[in-house]
């Protein structure tokens, strides 16, 4: 039985264990069992699926996890939670506790070894600090995924989900609709947490795509130059790309390149759609293979 998302039972684990939270691991705990029905529903965790929990706390969103799927593995920094989670997943046996950092982890090779390489799903509250590292790392890596369900701070869920001409749009955004289709599916104020968080956090649902939504020759190109034009967002695209280290190339081509694509050569960045920047890849690439 899923116990933790009453407070009460959280303040009695925290206090059995005096447990002292570490704010450089960004740990506020979930204490609201609507928000942790919510996040296992979007997830559509069935009892086929393997899940990988990043940063599963003293076991909270777990417990809701291994009721639900066939199989869990929850990947935890703090050496100290580790005999928590021992104690408060005692009931389950279908759940696997690493005590690693998830940017070190190779979870290729974990999906590989637990689900025999067919896509995972992956439901976290994500520890804030590294938010766009660990889904980057998830969708660059080429781990079979078939869907991210998340915790965010709620501003950076917004970024995903925007498109051009709104001031959140970046290169996260673009980076995100590339591989998924992301959906915000809950706002959740800071008093879901404990201690509750200085900002509102959301509840996102990143449904990876089966086929990429653009043609690219050259993926890495196009990420390249999505970097290259918002590193410097004041600036337009041509002095972006022109003033990037990662990009070589005269300012001829680059301005060549840009009417080709039909934009103006003074155009910002932020302008441009993912289909934009997918053409004015393949434009770059065939003048760099020309
Ligand atoms: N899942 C729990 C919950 O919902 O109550 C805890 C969520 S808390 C926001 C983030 C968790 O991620 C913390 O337990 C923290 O120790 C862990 N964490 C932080 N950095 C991590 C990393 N690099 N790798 C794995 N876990 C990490």
């Amino acid at each position: 039985m899923a116990t933790l998302g009453i407070p009460a039972n959280t303040i009695a684990v925290l206090q059995k264990y005096k447990f002292n939270f570490q704010k450089k691991f960004g740990q506020n705990f979930l204490i609201d069992t609507h928000v942790l029905e919510k996040i296992i529903e979007s997830a559509g965790v069935t009892k086929d699926d393997f899940v990988l929990e990043i940063g599963p706390g003293i076991g909270t969103m777990t417990q809701y996890l291994c009721e639900a799927a066939r199989e869990v593995t929850a990947v935890e920094i703090d050496t100290n939670l580790i005999p928590i989670l021992e104690d408060t997943l005692s009931a389950y046996d279908n759940v696997t506790v690493i005590n690693q950092d998830i940017l070190k982890l190779d979870i290729k090779a974990l999906a590989e070894e637990k689900n025999g390489g067919r896509p995972i799903k992956v439901v976290a509250n994500l520890p804030y600090y590294i938010t766009t590292p660990i889904i980057m790392g998830l969708f660059e890596s080429h781990v079979p995924i078939d869907s991210i369900t998340i915790m965010v701070q709620k501003e950076v869920a917004d970024r995903m989900q925007v498109g051009p001409g709104t001031k959140e749009y970046g290169a996260l955004s673009l980076a995100v609709q590339y591989y998924a289709k992301p959906e915000i599916v809950a706002n959740v104020p800071p008093n879901c947490f404990m201690p509750r968080p200085n900002v509102g956090s959301a509840v996102i649902r990143l449904t990876r795509h089966e086929q990429v939504p653009v043609e690219v020759t050259d993926e890495k190109l196009m990420f390249r130059l999505i970097r290259a034009s918002f590193n410097q967002r004041r600036k337009t695209l041509a002095n972006g790309l022109n003033n990037s280290p990662e990009i070589h190339l005269s300012k001829e081509v680059i301005q060549q390149s840009i009417e080709e694509l039909g934009e103006p050569v003074n155009v910002r960045g932020e302008k441009l759609s993912l289909e934009q920047f997918a053409e004015l890849s393949n434009i770059i690439y065939k003048k760099l293979h020309a």
